[in-house]
C-alpha cells in the first residue's frame, strides 16, 4: 500500500475548490442589457430592467408582487420596520447572522427556540413555551431549501394573534404541491446574493399577498419618496439598481438548468455517502422540489469527527463551511446585545456542532465529488 501522505498528495487539486461558485452567465447574454443601460442613461430609482426582473421574478416564482430590494439582509428590515413591530420575537438560532442581526438593528428581541432534528428548521414544539405578552411576531428560516412546518407555526400565531415572518432566503425556486411557500405567513424574505442559487450580485427581495405592505416596502427602499415633493414615511435607501437587475434577467434563463445540475452533484454525494454509518443526509421532504442550495452532512459519531474531517478536505483543496457554526446567539455581537443564557436549544448545538456543508455548485465535477466522498470515508471509515 502507498504510504499515506502520498495517498492524499494524489487527492490535491490545482486549485481550491470552495463551498460554492457563483452562477455566471455567457457575457454574450448580458451586453445586450447593458447597451439598454448605456442607452437609456437611466442606472438606477426603478429602471426599465427593474421592472423587467420585477415581472420575470413574478411570473417565475408565481407571486402576485414583489418588492425588489439591494439585498436580503436590507430587506428583511425593511419588513420588520414596515410591520410596525415592537418587542420579543420568536426565531431560531441556526440561521446566517443576518436574520437575528436585522431582528436588533430594528428594535426587537430575539427570543432563541430550539430547531427540529429532521429538517432543522424551528420546532413547533418549543413556540408556544416562548410566548410571552411581549411577542410580536415569530420569525422561522427555512433551512437549506427545506421548508418550515408552516401549518404549525401558523396556526400557534393564529391563536395568539401574532404575525409570521419568514426567512426565504434559502427556498428561491423551492416547489410545494401545497402552494407557493413564499406567499405564507405575513411575508417572506429572499436573498439574491452571489452565493445563493439565483443571485443578482447583491440583492434580496420581500414577497407579501398584502398590496399595502408591499407599496411600504417600495416606499421604504427608496426613502418614502412618492413624487418629486414628499416622501410618506422615514424610509432609506435599499434600491436594487439596473446593473444588478441586468445580472438576475441573465441569471433567471439559466436558474432551472441550474437546479437540475445540483440535483445530480446532490445526487452522486447522496450515492457515495448513503452507506456511511454516523453520517445523517439531508432528507427529501415529501411534495417539495429543493432547489439544491446546499449539501449538508451532520456527523452523529460520539467523537464528533466534524472539525477533522472539515480540516482534512481543506488540506486537500475543498473548502466545506460549517453553516450554521456557532449559533447566531453565540457571536459575540449577538451575546452582547442579548446575553449568554438563552435557554435550552439542544437540537440546535447539537446540528451546529457537527454539521459541514459540503461544495456544491451545478457545474461541480463528479470527479471532485468522488475526491471529497472518498476523504470523508478515509476519515470515519480508516480506510
Ligand atoms: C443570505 C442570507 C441572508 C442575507 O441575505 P444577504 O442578501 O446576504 O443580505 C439572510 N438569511 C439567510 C438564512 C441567508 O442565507
Amino acid at each position: 500500500m502507498e504510504p499515506n501522505w502520498q495517498r492524499q498528495r494524489k487527492d490535491i487539486v490545482s486549485k481550491p475548490i470552495y463551498v460554492t461558485r457563483p452562477l455566471l452567465p455567457d457575457r454574450k447574454e448580458l451586453e445586450p442589457l447593458l447597451a439598454e443601460i448605456w442607452d437609456s442613461h437611466i442606472l438606477t430609482n426603478y429602471g426599465p430592467l427593474h421592472t423587467r426582473l420585477e415581472d420575470a421574478l413574478k411570473h417565475y416564482l408565481d407571486v402576485p408582487q414583489i418588492s425588489l430590494c439591494s439585498s436580503g439582509h436590507m430587506a428583511l428590515e425593511s419588513v420588520l420596520r414596515r410591520m410596525e413591530l415592537d418587542g420579543e420575537v420568536i426565531t431560531t438560532p441556526f440561521t446566517f447572522v443576518s436574520t437575528t442581526n436585522a431582528l436588533i438593528r430594528c428594535g426587537l428581541k430575539p427570543i432563541f427556540c430550539d430547531i427540529r432534528m429532521e429538517d432543522y428548521t424551528l420546532d413547533p414544539d418549543r413556540i408556544e413555551e416562548k410566548i410571552t405578552e411581549k411577542t410580536c411576531a415569530i420569525l422561522p428560516v427555512h433551512v437549506y431549501g427545506q421548508l418550515c412546518r408552516m401549518d404549525e407555526i401558523e396556526a400557534i400565531a393564529d391563536r395568539y394573534g401574532i404575525p409570521v415572518l419568514y426567512d426565504a432566503a434559502h427556498i428561491f425556486g423551492v416547489r410545494w404541491d401545497a402552494g407557493v411557500p413564499l406567499l405564507r405567513g405575513a411575508a417572506s424574505v429572499l436573498s439574491f446574493h452571489a452565493t445563493k442559487v439565483f443571485h443578482t450580485i447583491e440583492g434580496g427581495a420581500v414577497v407579501t399577498r398584502d398590496a399595502t405592505l408591499n407599496r411600504r416596502l417600495e416606499l421604504d427602499h427608496n426613502h418614502g419618496i412618492c413624487g418629486p415633493e414628499d416622501s410618506l414615511l422615514p424610509g432609506g435607501n435599499a434600491k436594487m439598481n439596473e446593473f444588478q437587475a441586468a445580472m438576475g434577467l441573465c441569471n433567471l434563463n439559466h436558474v432551472e438548468q441550474e437546479i437540475a445540475n445540483r440535483a445530480a452533484v446532490c445526487a452522486l454525494y447522496t450515492e457515495l455517502l448513503a452507506d456511511v454509518a454516523g453520517l445523517k443526509l439531508l432528507r427529501e421532504q415529501p411534495g417539495v422540489r429543493s432547489n439544491h442550495g446546499y449539501f449538508p452532512v451532520v456527523f452523529l459519531a460520539k467523537e464528533n469527527p466534524r472539525d477533522r474531517v472539515f480540516l482534512r478536505l481543506a488540506q486537500n483543496g475543498y473548502y466545506a463551511r460549517k453553516y450554521f457554526y456557532p449559533l447566531t446567539c453565540d457571536m459575540t455581537g449577538v451575546r452582547a446585545v442579548c446575553g449568554g443564557d438563552v435557554g435550552p436549544i439542544d437540537t440546535a448545538r447539537y446540528v451546529s456542532q457537527r454539521v459541514l456543508c459540503l461544495p456544491l455548485y451545478g457545474d461541480l465535477e463528479p470527479r471532485h465529488v468522488e475526491t471529497i466522498c472518498r476523504i470523508i470515508r478515509r476519515e470515519l471509515q480508516g480506510r
